[in-house]
């Protein structure tokens, strides 16, 4: 008889979820984590921290409103570091309670320190003081231990001057000016955030585009915000060494380039977090960049133990590490599930914001799927002039041979949100007349679907007119 039924490794979204689901099943569960990061890496560093800091850039700046009131529109002329970081923890703080508070309701003991495997069925928990520590034994496991950002071994992180994206929440103050390495989603969502505060941002990325998995007219589109609000992109750039000297920083490139920044971001990817875990004992292994591989079921090689969530890999994001540690979960009892709808939105939570589901138009075109394109403009809008988003877009691609929704691309003021009702048609195989057809609330953002819906309909029906 093991201790418990399910033993979870790590209480991020992923191991949050594998638990729950396990102790609705009656089963009998523990979630073993480092007492300080209740919640994961998407309650302390990641998702809540990074999305709160966005709000309290956009509120303290006053951003949002520019276009009504004027460039030079503040709701605080100096804003600190501890005027950002004030929203932050009080957020964190009570994620980290509903979490805790969840569990505990769910009877589900929580042991605190970092787990490491004794054999398959078996794991210490070491807390961070001598003698604390639990060996406790477990039927089936969840490993859902996330990842942590890399570092780069020829850089010096010094946490102050030159630190990585964790570091953006221990700052001690807004610098003036900051280089961030890395245009992936994490490095360009602060680079425009600091961009938004007035800090003059430098984006090196060794690849000659980024974000290259969304609509190039949104990239292009967000691009040209950014320098608008003084970022310089140098695409094509390797960084070869960054010095941190008197004043603050310089980064030097391989193509002799030099850059003075108060600070240097880091964000160049990110590493399972499997080193402690002494998988081997399990008979477990990770690759390189220390992700485990898994089954459809979530299952290792091993078939008591899963892994969800960053552990595994793409897409490392919170929305899908949950619904992946409910499976799993669901598939160590034996409990029927429906598996996950392949489609799936991807949001970036730049300033604009950017959210697409479905298809990209180059996807379309290289597998040969005819579509048209319908485009609504914020601008338009009696809701785009309301809120002052005179930028925003939405885009719908659609099949002209089915009328089927294939994609939808926004662009601008609430797109995180307003890309669920495309999902939701393209869920359920619905066309673009369902758009046409429905009345929308007026005035909103979600009229920018009607909007669109017409203006691509009205070319199907000219290319059927003019086809004869
Ligand atoms: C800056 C940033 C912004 C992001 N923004 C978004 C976003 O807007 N939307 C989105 O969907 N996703 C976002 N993500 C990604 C999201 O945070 C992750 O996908 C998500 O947190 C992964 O969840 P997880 O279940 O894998 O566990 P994680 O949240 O990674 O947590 C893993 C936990 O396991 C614990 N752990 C590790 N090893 C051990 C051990 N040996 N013993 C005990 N505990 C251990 C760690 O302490 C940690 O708390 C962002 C990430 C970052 C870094």
């Amino acid at each position: 008889m093991y201790d418990y039924d399910l033993l979870v490794i790590g209480s991020g979204p992923g191991g949050q979820k594998a638990a729950i689901a396990a102790a609705k099943l009656g089963k009998r569960v523990a979630v073993a984590e480092r007492r300080h990061m209740m919640g994961g890496v998407c309650v302390n560093t990641g998702t809540i921290p990074s999305k709160t800091l966005r709000e309290a850039v956009l509120y303290l700046t006053g951003f949002a409103q520019r276009d009504m009131y004027g460039a030079s529109y503040r709701v605080k002329s100096d804003i600190t570091i501890a005027d950002l970081l004030a929203r932050t923890s009080h957020v964190v703080g009570r994620e980290v309670e509903i979490i805790r508070n969840q569990l505990m309701r769910n009877h589900v003991d929580l042991l605190g320190g970092t787990a490491r495997f004794v054999d398959e069925h078996t794991v210490t928990v070491q807390g961070e003081v001598r003698g604390d520590h639990n060996t406790v034994t477990a039927a089936n496991v969840v490993i859902a231990t996330g990842t942590r950002p890399a570092r780069p071994p020829q850089v010096e992180f010094d946490d102050d001057h030159v630190m990585d994206s964790d570091g953006v929440l221990d700052m001690q103050r807004v610098p003036g000016s900051l280089v961030v390495v890395g245009a992936g989603v994490i490095g360009i969502e602060y680079a425009s955030m600091f961009a938004a505060l007035g800090t003059r941002v430098t984006v090196v990325e060794r690849h000659p585009q980024m974000l290259t998995f969304c609509d190039p007219e949104v990239v292009e589109s967000l691009k040209f915000h950014l320098r608008d609000q003084a970022v310089t992109f140098r695409f094509g750039e390797e960084v070869e060494k960054v010095e941190i000297t008197a004043k603050g920083t310089v980064t030097s490139l391989a193509s002799g380039k030099r850059i003075a920044a108060d600070m240097v971001m880091y964000s160049a990817g990110r590493q399972g977090v499997t080193d402690e875990l002494d998988l081997e004992k399990a008979g477990l292994s990770a690759d390189e960049r220390g992700r485990i591989t898994v089954d459809e079921q979530y299952r290792t090689s091993v078939p008591h133990i899963f892994a969800v969530g960053d552990v595994i890999g793409f897409p490392a994001l919170a929305a899908t590490s949950m619904d992946q540690g409910r499976l799993a979960a669901y598939h160590a009892f034996d409990e029927p599930v429906r598996e996950l709808q392949e489609l799936q939105p991807i949001g970036i939570y730049t300033v604009p914001e950017i959210s697409y589901c479905g298809k990209t138009e180059e996807e379309l075109t290289s597998g040969s799927v005819p579509y048209e394109v319908g485009i609504s403009r914020y601008r338009e809008l009696a809701r785009g002039a309301i809120v002052g988003d005179s930028y925003g877009m939405l885009k719908l691609l659609v099949s002209t041979e089915d009328r089927t929704l294939l994609g939808v691309h926004v662009f601008g003021s609430g797109a995180t949100d307003l890309v669920h009702i495309g999902q939701a048609i393209m869920g359920c195989g619905g066309t673009v007349d369902y758009l046409v057809d429905t009345v929308l609330n007026y005035p909103t953002l979600s009229e920018a679907y009607k909007v669109a819906a017409l203006d691509v309909t009205n070319k199907i029906r000219a290319l059927e007119a003019f086809s004869g």
